[in-house]
């Protein structure tokens, strides 16, 4: 991935701390990995900021995160922007009343859940997720939000595939993106 000439110098930093590990974790997927962004703390700070600046005067009342990776970068961005965090997660593992929203994966099926009650309508939500592949997964995030009457904002990826058309899925919602990765 180049530097382009008038790139913010913190997209430069968090596009090279991501790894890309080819055939991971099956044959033909490229895997980007921010855990190596994680272990660069400038890197790692410069991802939240970035959000935060965009978020902070935008009114949001709940960060929605989305299980495993949406729960690193979304409760940062809660906590400097005053909005509750709330973790949409895999099946089975909130415990309290739950509604639930199927997606469809490449290969089958999966599933997110968020708790009854986390969010109450006319909220303004912000969904966060380390990547945005199909759009898949951000849909489904955006369905359960709706489903109980909030207004999703935007959503929030450190990563694009744009070659995947994830986009093009969230029905005219917008998406924000640190990095593309092709
Ligand atoms: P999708 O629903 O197709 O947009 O997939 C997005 C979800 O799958 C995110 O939660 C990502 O963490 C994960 N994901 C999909 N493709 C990749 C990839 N190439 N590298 C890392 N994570 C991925």
């Amino acid at each position: 991935m180049s530097a382009y000439k008038d790139e913010d110098p913190r997209v430069t930093r968090i596009k090279r701390s991501i790894r890309v590990v080819p055939d991971f974790p099956k044959p033909g997927i490229m895997f980007q990995d921010i855990t190596t962004l994680l272990l660069d703390p400038q890197a790692f700070k410069d991802t939240v900021d970035m959000f935060v600046e965009r978020y902070k005067d935008k009114n949001i009342s709940v960060v929605a995160g989305i299980e495993a990776r949406g729960f690193i970068f979304g409760p940062p961005i809660a906590l400097a922007t005053g909005a509750k965090f709330v973790p949409l997660r895999k099946p089975k593992k909130l415990p309290g009343e739950v509604i639930s929203e199927e997606y469809i994966l490449e290969y089958g099926r999966d599933c997110l859940q968020m708790h009854v009650g986390a969010v109450k309508a006319g909220e303004r939500a912000l969904v966060v997720d380390d990547l945005i592949a199909t759009g898949g997964t951000l849909c489904a995030a955006m369905n359960l939000l709706e489903r109980v009457g909030a207004h999703v904002v935007e959503c929030a990826c450190v990563i694009e595939l744009p070659d995947l058309k994830g986009r093009e899925r969230l029905n005219g919602k917008p998406l924000y993106v640190l990095v593309e990765s092709h």
